[in-house]
């Protein structure tokens, strides 16, 4: 748990000395702080102070659940400029799908002798589909299978819906929490600067909107999940303009239970030529950097689908604690380019968390531990 003198004098050396005190005495750092861990050379010395913050929390304990995606729909009126899962409507070259509800109920029920406890399902901004699509989706799967988590829908989904309809958004929150929705996945957040988002998606909901419905869903007791989406054109102040905005939001409501950057993937969009993939180094300052901003946050995830398994399981070293989890059927990403497999069984996260010297803890959608797994024999 101490920081090890090395990486003490490596944090000295950089100039980072007060900041290590205001860390290791439990106080806040300031964005002036983030920024400058932001440009630190010294990443094992940056990742060794996470790690501490990381270890402070949870111990050794990695946590992951058993959880599969649903897409309902790909087709979507917006035009993210990273996006590589949209289609229009009536697109003919490479043409989107959308499922019936029958399809998709039976999608999740299939899933049901594999243990899963969580479905995630989030979708395009569908044109024509009726509200009622949504919530029979959400009614059928919470009759058939009542102790499934349902953690479904972005805000930016939901301001979608919210102007279609003629509903406030605590009318859809609620509409949708009558009809089975549990908890919320945090994407849409991108990059909270003005700047960036009329560059990448200027015809979705605002950052004020995005944080207006994530507020109004913690003050209806929906618990929720935030992202940032790096890696592009934004710039170092950006990223931490965003966190501090995730923070202000956590201090007002508590209502966050995870925070989970998301590397940009380059392929299949309309920027994606412009820039690369973002480096490891980038993944593991990020997350590093998350974990001692986000000081109310309780939980920094390494989604394994963004990063890959192995850059995921480094980062259990750099301030992460989750793995997120099975991800059965993951499409968003892999339309992008990602390679990783489309799911990892319990077992092989089991070996990657144990491989990086931590103990595999299967969670609920609350993060309630389920079950801890000691030893490999467990
Ligand atoms: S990121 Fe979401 S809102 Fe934007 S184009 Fe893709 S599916 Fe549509």
């Amino acid at each position: 748990m101490a920081i090890s003198s090395l990486a003490q004098r490596a944090l000295e050396r950089d100039g980072l000395g007060p900041i290590r005190d205001t860390v290791l005495s439990g106080e806040r750092i300031s964005d002036a702080d983030a920024l400058r861990l932001f440009e630190a050379t010294d990443l094992a010395a940056v990742g060794a102070l996470a790690n501490h913050v990381r270890e402070r929390r949870h111990g050794d304990l990695a946590f992951y659940n058993r959880n599969v995606h649903l897409n309902p729909t790909n087709v979507c009126v917006a035009s993210c400029k990273f996006c590589s899962f949209a289609r229009k409507e009536g697109e003919t070259a490479s043409p989107g799908y959308t499922m019936s509800v029958d399809e998709a109920v039976e999608k999740v029920l299939s899933r049901r002798p594999l243990g899963i406890t969580e479905v995630h399902m989030v979708a395009g901004l569908h044109p024509t589909l009726p509200w009622e699509y949504y919530t029979e989706l959400l009614r059928r799967i919470r009759a058939a299978w009542p102790e499934l988590t349902i953690k479904a829908f972005t805000a930016i989904e939901i301001h979608f819906w919210a102007e279609k309809y003629g509903k406030s958004y605590a009318q859809v929150l609620t509409e949708l929490r009558d009809a089975g929705l549990d908890t919320m996945p945090g994407g849409g957040a991108e990059i909270f600067a003005p700047r960036v988002r009329r560059k990448i998606c200027d015809d979705k909901a605002t950052a004020d909107q995005w944080i207006e419905i994530h507020r109004t869903a913690h003050r209806l007791g929906i618990k929720t999940n935030s992202t940032m989406l790096y890696g592009h054109i934004e710039q170092l102040e950006e990223r931490v303009d965003h966190l501090r905005r995730l923070r202000e939001l956590q201090d007002e409501t508590r209502g966050f239970q995870v925070f989970i950057p998301l590397a940009f993937h380059p392929e299949h969009n309309m920027i994606g030529k412009a820039f690369p993939k973002p480096t490891g180094y980038d993944a593991l300052r990020t997350l590093a950097v998350a974990r001692l901003y986000l000081d109310n946050f309780d939980h920094v995830k390494a989604y394994w689908v963004s990063l890959g398994e192995r850059l995921a399981q480094t980062a259990l070293a750099f301030g992460v604690d989750d793995l997120d989890g099975t991800v059965l059927e993951e499409r968003i990403y892999h339309m992008a380019g990602s390679t990783v497999p489309q799911a990892l069984s319990e077992k092989t996260l089991h070996e990657l968390i144990r491989a990086a010297g931590r103990v595999p803890a299967e969670r609920d959608s609350h993060y309630r531990i389920l079950k801890r797994f000691e030893t490999a024999a467990a």
